[in-house]
């Protein structure tokens, strides 16, 4: 990918600071959503085009940040918080970087796992290592023929004498070659359907494993995005077979809820940066936030922040309850989609500058679609919506 040419923000236009202006509600700040704002403010943005030019992902800054256990019990290493705890921290590293906190979602998933399903020479191997972030994880169910369609999924686990190895190929392998463990969905019986689907961990320095050259994206190149091949891949059991689909899709859930905050945190940096270009750029006289059609565009931004925080906490708290899984769907439906309009509108009160490739806008618009896909489409979404109506209308 190579080094980019310097930047080409002009430097007649006001600095882009980070201006903090978009208000409303906000918990009160916790020790672990501060460590989150300061990792933001002191690795991220001062880093973050330097990595993309670079096209290398900051393993050492991630793991030092304080947060590659969150989920993590802290007599294991972790912060042991709370759903509800990690809305505010999500929403801090969204605002930084919607794919470095993606990637982080992912870890933290593959942490959690690892930590509280795994036993024995596993646990010891990698437990106090995904906590600390001396190693990073990745979770892996995507096949070129399967990504929503789950279900479709073709990687074959083979037990021999009580060790298993998985051969297949996986696609869109986030942190592909980086991460040391891949946290791998996999069928054990030639049968068809899921109800043989197991969960295992695999070590991407195993000589079964294979990586593909990263994927050109439309941003974010320091995260590298591979396919995935095993060939007789050593593999520890994680979740036995018959409970690996079920618990794919747990893992995914709270990962939906990890990308709904993340999007509200991303479309609050895009109307912080939009409304402080808008109070300073004049035309006809006047800021352009004072031309009531601009103005309004900011105000229905605003809007979307908040009601995507809102759903987003609401989803947090209902997380293992019934309505749980429904509540998730209208956050991860709603924040991602907020996000790519809002981003648009952001970019047009920008006028010219916020087509430059070296605008944050820019930038974010890239991951706000990025953001309507990991994780499960928005069609998704709304097909566990509308399969919750139609329960509740036939009752
Ligand atoms: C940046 C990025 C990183 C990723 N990282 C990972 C990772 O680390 N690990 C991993 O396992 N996966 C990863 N993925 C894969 C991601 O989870 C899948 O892309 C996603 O599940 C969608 O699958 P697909 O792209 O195959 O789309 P498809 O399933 O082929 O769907 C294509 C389109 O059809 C729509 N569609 C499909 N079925 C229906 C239906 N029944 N009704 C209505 N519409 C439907 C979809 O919403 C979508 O719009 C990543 C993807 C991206 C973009």
């Amino acid at each position: 990918m190579g080094t980019r040419r310097p930047s080409t923000y002009p430097g007649h236009l006001p600095p882009l600071i980070d201006a903090r202006v978009s208000f409303g509600y906000r918990a009160p700040m916790t020790a672990a959503s501060a460590l989150a704002r300061a990792f933001v403010d002191n690795h991220v943005r001062p880093n973050l085009a330097s990595w993309d030019a670079a096209a290398t992902y900051p393993r050492e800054v991630v793991a030092a940040s304080g947060l590659t256990g969150l989920f993590v019990a802290p007599d294991k290493g972790g912060l042991g918080l709370s759903y509800g705890e990690a809305v505010d921290v999500f929403e801090e590293l969204g605002r930084g970087d919607g794919s470095l906190a993606f990637s982080m979602s992912m870890h933290n998933a593959v942490a959690a796992a690892v930590n509280g399903a795994a036993t024995g020479v596993l646990l010891e191997r990698w437990g106090g290592a995904l906590a600390s972030g001396q190693a990073l994880g990745c979770f892996s169910i995507t096949e070129p023929q399967s990504g929503t369609d789950a279900t479709a999924l073709r990687t074959r686990a083979t037990e021999r004498d009580g060790s298993w190895t998985i051969t297949g190929r996986k696609a869109w392998v986030s942190l592909g070659g980086v991460a040391d463990v891949y946290a791998v969905v996999a069928k054990t019986s030639d049968e068809p359907g899921h109800s043989d689907v197991a969960m295992f961990i695999v070590e991407g320095a195993d000589p079964g494993v294979t990586f593909s050259a990263p994927y050109r994206k439309a941003a974010s190149d320091f995260l590298p995005i591979t396919d995935m091949e095993l060939t007789e891949a050593n593999a520890f059991l994680l979740v036995p077979p018959g409970s690996g689909m079920s618990a794919a899709l747990a893992a995914i859930d709270v990962a939906r809820f990890d990308i709904a905050a993340i999007s509200v945190g991303l479309l609050a940096e895009a109307l912080d940066v939009a409304t402080r270009y808008a109070c300073q750029r004049v035309t006809f006289g006047k800021p352009i936030i004072e031309h009531q059609g601009l103005a309004w565009m900011l105000a229905d931004v605003a809007t979307d922040v908040e009601a995507g925080r809102h759903l987003t906490r609401a989803a947090a708290e209902a997380i293992g309850m019934p309505e749980g899984r429904v509540a998730i769907a209208h956050a991860k439906r709603f924040a991602p989609d907020a996000a790519v309009r809002g981003t648009a509108a952001c970019s047009e009160v920008l006028g010219a500058y916020g087509w430059l490739h070296d605008h944050p806008i820019a930038r974010m618009a890239a991951v706000a679609t990025m953001l309507t896909v990991v994780d499960g489409t928005a069609e998704v979404q709304r097909i566990v919506i509308a399969r919750d109506l139609q329960r509740r209308a036939s009752k």
